[in-house]
Order: C-alpha cells, then structure tokens, then sequence
C-alpha cells in the first residue's frame, strides 16, 4: 500500500474502504471482509448510521489499532455549535469504540462552520483526532476556511471521478497543502463508468477491470481514494492496483472525460443548502 503524509505528518494510506450505504446490519461483516483484503483505512461518518458496526469489526479484527486509519465525519451541529460539535465527536468516538481517530472531517460546509472547526482544532489538539479536515468544500469556502484559522484542513474530501475530476480544487488544495480525497471515485456506476469505452480500453491494456483504472488513475494524481463494495471479490479488485501504472497517454485520455460538473448535487445550489441544512441526527 501506498501512503501519504498529511500537512502535519500524519500517514494515510492512499487508498481505503468507504462504508456509505451500507446498511448498519450489514457494515460488520463487510469491513471485516474489507480487513481480511487488506483495507486499513476506513471511511465512515455519523450520518451513515453504521459507526458501531464499524467499531465492532475494528474490534474482532485483532489488528492493532495503529495499523489502522479511521476517518469518521461530524453532521452539521444546532447553535452552540461548537459544544455541540464537542459531543457529537464524543458520541462517535463512543459508537466506534476508539479512544481516538485518525481523521476527523466536517461533513458539510454549512451551519456554524467556524464553531464546529474551533471544536474539531480542540480534539486535534489533545490528540482524540490525530488529523482533521473537510468535505464538500468548493475553493472559495475552503480558502476562507483555511485563512481565518490556526489550523489548515489535512483533508478535503470532495466528489471526484473521470466525469468531475476538480484539476482547479486540486491545484488550490495543493497550494495549501490540503490532501485532496475523493468520494464517489466511480460515481456510484452513474453515466455508465464501468462500460466506459475508453476506461474499458485502457484496462485490456493493462488485464484490469474498468474500476482498477479509475482507482489507479486517482492514485496517479496523488488523490486519496475509498471505494465501497459489499462484494469481497470487487473488495480485493479495488485494492489492487499497485501492480501497473497509466501512461501519459492514457492520463491524458481519462483527463479528457471531464465534463466538469457534479454527477450528484452542488454544495453551492441553494435548494441543496437548504435541503442538507434541515437534516439533524439523532443522539
Ligand atoms: P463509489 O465508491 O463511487 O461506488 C460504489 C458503487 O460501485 C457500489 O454500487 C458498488 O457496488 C460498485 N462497485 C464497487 N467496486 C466495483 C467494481 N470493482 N466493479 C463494479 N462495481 C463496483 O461510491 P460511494 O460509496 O458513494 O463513494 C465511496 C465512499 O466515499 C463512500 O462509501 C463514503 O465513505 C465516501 N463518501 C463521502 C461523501 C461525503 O459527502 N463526504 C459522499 C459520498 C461518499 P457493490 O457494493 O455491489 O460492489
């Protein structure tokens, strides 16, 4: 596995396990087939609902905990939110079972972002989180984040796959020392990703699947990536991919399937600031 070190020194691997939608009856049984793959970091959040599930296989795994990296996310808070922040972090730490995580992202750039960025500095500070970031930042929020604050971001995780790769939020992060992360890697399987002819064309090249070339291709740009499957065979697929490498060609080629715009929703669409910002969570 590749990794690499973060703004204040922290190693990530390069390449995780994701867990968004999986349902929690589910998520124990997969991340433990994703361990037994070799998967060490794993990407959760509060809003997923499954961070004991996740905890619980962490747990049965018998891997000790520091060859492990686990990132979980903090859902927008209600005013205080900076103590609200606090408990919420608290309340995850609790449900994975863990006395700290290794990455602590704000799921959302919405809500009383400087409160909740003051309360995640905290637990950075004492070490309950040993990195953190953001996700769903565009440029001009995470710039403003990052000037008006002690800490810069370690993360950015952002929606990035051949159809919206984000080369100016990647140029931008990179200035600031920001990782960029990406979820979505393969779109979820939307605009048809894995018969892509091109993606399809450059993984007989190679003896890859379409989904070996999208993650190599990330992992090429220096963008940590998590793809999710329930499926142990696509499990040990996906983290495969350290075996070959894209020519400048065929980065070239996958560079020109950028459309530019989101797959999914626009953090920057009101209808979607409103939609995201009613959405509290329980306990
Ligand atoms: P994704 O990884 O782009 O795609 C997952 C889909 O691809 C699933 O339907 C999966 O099906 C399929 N798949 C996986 N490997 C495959 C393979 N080798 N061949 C064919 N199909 C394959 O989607 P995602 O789960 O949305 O994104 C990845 C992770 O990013 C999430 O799990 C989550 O941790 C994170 N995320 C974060 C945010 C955020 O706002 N910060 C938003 C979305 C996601 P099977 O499971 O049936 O294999």
């Amino acid at each position: 596995m590749q990794h690499v070190t973060l703004n204040n020194g922290v190693r990530m691997p390069i390449l995780g396990f994701g867990v968004y939608q999986i349902p929690a009856d589910r998520t124990e049984q997969a991340v433990s087939e994703a361990l037994a793959a070799g998967y060490r970091l794993l990407d959760t959040a509060a809003a997923y609902g499954n961070e004991e599930a996740v905890g619980r296989a962490i747990g049965s795994s018998g891997i000790p905990r520091r060859e492990l990296f686990v990132t979980t996310k903090l859902w927008i808070q209600d005013a205080p939110a900076e103590a609200n922040a606090r408990r919420a972090f608290e309340t995850s730490l609790t449900r994975l079972g863990l006395d700290h995580v290794d990455l602590y992202l704000m799921h959302q750039p919405y809500g009383d972002v400087y409160g909740q960025w003051r309360a995640m500095e905290a637990v950075n500070r004492e070490g309950l989180a040993k990195a953190i970031g953001v996700a769903n930042f565009y440029p001009d929020r995470l710039l403003d984040l990052i000037l008006n604050n002690e800490i810069t971001p370690a993360v950015n995780q952002i929606e990035t796959h051949p159809f919206f790769q984000r080369p100016a939020d990647q140029a931008l992060m990179r200035e600031h020392g920001v990782r960029h992360q990406a979820w979505g890697g393969f779109a979820e399987g939307r605009n048809e990703l894995f018969t892509n002819p091109v993606l399809a064309g450059i993984g007989e090249a190679h003896g890859k699947s379409v989904a070996q070339v999208v993650l190599r291709w990330l992992v090429q740009r220096g963008i940590v990536t998590i793809p999710k499957s329930v499926n142990p065979d696509r499990m040990a697929q996906n983290i495969d991919v350290f075996d070959f490498e894209l020519d400048h060609d065929q980065m070239s080629a996958v560079a020109a399937l950028d459309t530019g715009t989101t797959l999914f929703f626009d953090h920057r669409d009101p209808e979607m600031v409103a939609w995201l910002s009613q959405r509290r969570l329980d306990g």
